[in-house]
């Protein structure tokens, strides 16, 4: 791949090139993943910030209704939208949360928009690695908010919002005055709760759902992150398109605060030391698969597993004929 001409068109907003880029860094093969490293040093000097809005919710909830309405109505407001998923059941299924053709259907046809599926790794590391580097693309494009999307399962939302500047979670309208089990972990992580459904028969229950977590919010511990008010809960209606501009509001509101106080950067700053570290982690686990190493461990487990060594000299050794 010529990185250079690539690159030169990515920056140009050429969504062509920015598929074939992203198709690019979810390749695993080694000289692969040398042009994606180049190209995205080469991009990084372009210095473009999108908006990442991390957004999730358990399937049925509404996301993609949601994306549709509320990506129109950014485009709508002249802004570019680029959605991305983060779908830790693609690798199980074979199929993806954004593998479906009419799933935002209208979205996908505006020219100001891009909308590019989960890749299918076996491994939530390998996806998250992928999808950070095609938010990276996806700013060097030029687009203006990226909306990087998942379900509510397991460690995947954990990795949304550690690559999101905001991190939204969608819920549904509740029956009766639990609050649907939502882990105090994602709680903590939520800077916007946007109770969707609320529209028909369903909206006085979304009201009461929302001011229940209203009251969830206010009971967590103040981050410095966030200015008076925030995190907030609020009810939305994407099949109807009710609420939709409030959230966004109160989405730049809070970003703009963050921003004016530093905590935007300082945000970002972590996060790439914690993407460092995790790629770091990662490396070291391959080399332990792969090669000579794969030898050294298999040896070394059959002798802990016969009573030969003990777990820990075995480890120690391990450890050892890595580092040299
Ligand atoms: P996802 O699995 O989270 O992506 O959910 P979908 O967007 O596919 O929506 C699941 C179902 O909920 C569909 O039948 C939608 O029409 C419906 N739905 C989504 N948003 C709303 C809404 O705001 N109000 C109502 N009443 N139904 C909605």
């Amino acid at each position: 791949m010529d990185i250079e001409a690539v690159a030169d068109r990515i920056l140009d907003g050429d969504r062509r090139a920015l598929a074939r880029a992203i198709t690019l860094v979810e390749s695993g093969r080694e000289d692969h993943r040398a042009e994606a490293r180049a190209l995205l040093e080469r991009l990084k000097g372009a210095g473009r910030q999108a908006l990442r809005i991390g957004l999730s919710g358990t399937p049925g909830v509404g996301k993609s209704t949601f994306i549709e309405s509320f990506g129109l109505m950014l485009v709508k407001a002249g802004l570019r939208v680029a959605v991305l998923a983060v779908d830790p059941s693609s690798a199980r299924s074979g199929g993806s949360i954004l593998g479906d053709k009419t799933r935002m259907e209208f979205l996908s046809r505006e020219p100001a928009a891009f909308i590019r599926p989960s890749p299918s790794q076996t491994q939530l590391g390998g996806v998250a690695r992928r999808t950070r580097e095609a938010v990276a693309l996806c700013e060097a494009a030029g687009f203006d908010v990226v909306l990087i999307e998942t379900v509510g399962v397991g460690q995947s939302e954990t990795v949304v919002a550690e690559m999101s500047d905001l991190f939204v979670l969608l819920l549904a309208p509740a029956g009766g005055d639990e609050l649907q089990g939502v882990k105090r972990g994602i709680m903590e992580m939520a800077d916007l709760i946007l109770v969707n459904k609320a529209d028909g028969d369903l909206k006085s229950a979304a009201t009461r759902t929302c001011a229940d977590y209203a009251g969830a919010l206010r009971l967590l511990r103040k981050r410095a992150q966030d200015p008076e008010g925030y995190p907030k809960a609020m009810t939305v209606s994407a099949l109807e398109e009710h609420g939709l501009s409030v959230a966004w509001e109160a989405m730049c509101e809070l970003n703009d605060w963050r921003r004016a106080n530093g905590h935007f950067d300082g945000t970002r700053a972590r996060q790439a030391r914690h993407w460092f570290a995790e790629d770091v982690r990662q490396g070291l686990l391959a080399r332990l698969q792969t090669g000579e190493m794969r030898s050294v461990m298999d040896a070394l487990a059959a002798e802990v597993e016969a009573g030969q060594m003990t777990p820990s000299a075995a480890a120690a050794e391990a450890l050892e004929k890595l580092g040299g």
